[in-house]
């Protein structure tokens, strides 16, 4: 009895400096917590706002005022508002811009469709419907979006529909997500695909936006790819292979793999295939055809990393490099050729040929 007074005590004490994260006043009574889904942080909430009747789709807390109601229902705080794209045509312009970082990343390990997919944007009412229609059939559990193939004119497209009002980072990933499906599509012969598990497609669409979303710095997409379960943990198991055994091992185990997914305490079996390895063709780095700019950066540049560790890579100034690489890269109105020396996670170390002087660059954190 004595233990339950001291702790309500405790209790009333700790009551009575905590502001309402809803309404900003101080609460009197009962405290009551909940997550805030986007920081995930504790908050502390009062009786009244915790019985309020919508909760923002994004934080999770309830809506008191100056809030946004969107026209499928969802509901979005004043503080998130800032965080989402509204605009379909601002959410399209973000899409292509992660198609092309998607393919400047990717260039030595996968070549996602270019030409034959569409990106669409629409609320969650359409959205749900459209599950409806399509079935199980390459629709994503995770009902940010999903991607369905069609043949028009007897050529194969695919369709990729996202959900409006997403926020930046999430909308940034669940495209590169279902750019990774159209990649099974066209890729992964259809006995393959037959045979894989679900949830190792999704672990596999995960990985992909994991991985863009670690060159990119989006934070709060990696984390929520990491939370989420609806991979039934083949995400972690990816992720950890493709630590391991690089990129490139995993690609050839959804090509030919001969397991229905991959299996805790036996990553080894990413090496088990059914048909040998074909040689792949790698496809000439993308900048040779673009037209480059009048003048490079000024300074040298690490635009990115794809880690693996048997064969790293790092882009720097736009030029693809892998370690004792030597590349002609642009710098100012001129170009220098630049050795590289190494590829760290986070950072390479360079010399400009004839200089004989070393230099680290890191990645810009965001
Ligand atoms: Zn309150
Ligand atoms: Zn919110
Ligand atoms: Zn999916």
């Amino acid at each position: 009895m004595l233990l339950f007074l001291v702790f309500f005590v405790a209790q009333m004490a700790f009551a009575a400096g905590d502001v309402c994260v809803v309404c900003q006043r101080e609460i009197r009574f009962k405290v009551f917590s909940r997550e805030d889904k986007l920081n995930r942080t504790r908050c502390f909430l009062c009786e009244d706002c915790l019985k309020l009747p919508d909760n923002c789709y994004l934080c999770g807390l309830p809506v008191l005022k100056d809030f946004t109601r969107l026209p499928d229902g969802r509901v979005i705080c004043k503080r998130d508002i800032g965080s989402v794209i509204l605009d379909d045509k601002e959410a399209g312009l973000i899409c292509d811009q992660v198609k092309e970082d998607l393919d400047r990343q990717l260039i030595r390990f996968i070549v996602i469709p270019a030409t034959n997919v569409t990106v669409q944007f629409m609320d969650r009412v359409r959205l749900q419907e459209l599950y409806k229609i399509i079935g199980n059939d390459f629709s994503c559990p995770n009902t940010l979006g999903c991607t369905e193939t069609k043949i028009k004119a007897g050529r194969r497209v695919f369709e990729i529909s996202l959900l409006s009002g997403q926020l930046r980072e999430n909308l940034m990933t669940t495209c590169v997500h279902e750019y990774a499906h159209t990649w099974i599509i066209e890729n992964v012969q259809p006995a393959r695909r037959k045979k894989i598990s679900k949830d190792a497609v999704e672990g596999f669409c995960e990985l992909l936006s994991y991985l863009f979303a670690e060159q990119q710095g989006l934070r709060v997409a990696q984390a929520d790819i990491l939370a989420n379960h609806y991979t039934r943990g083949q995400i972690h198991l990816f992720i950890e292979a493709q630590h391991q055994f690089g990129l490139n091992e995993v690609v050839d185990w959804m090509q030919s793999g001969t397991d229905a997914y991959l299996i805790t305490n036996n990553l080894a079996g990413v090496r088990r295939l059914d048909t040998p390895k074909t040689v792949k063709t790698v496809p000439p780095p993308i900048y040779a055809t673009h037209s480059e700019p009048e003048s490079g950066p000024a300074t040298l540049v690490l635009n990115g990393i794809t880690w693996s560790p048997t064969r790293p890579m790092a882009m720097i100034n736009h030029r693809n490099f892998e370690v004792n690489d030597e590349v002609k890269v642009p710098l100012g109105k001129t170009n220098v050729l630049v050795r590289c020396l190494t590829i760290q996670q986070d950072s390479v170390t360079i010399q400009v040929v004839g200089t004989g002087e070393k230099q680290q660059l890191r990645m810009d954190t965001r």
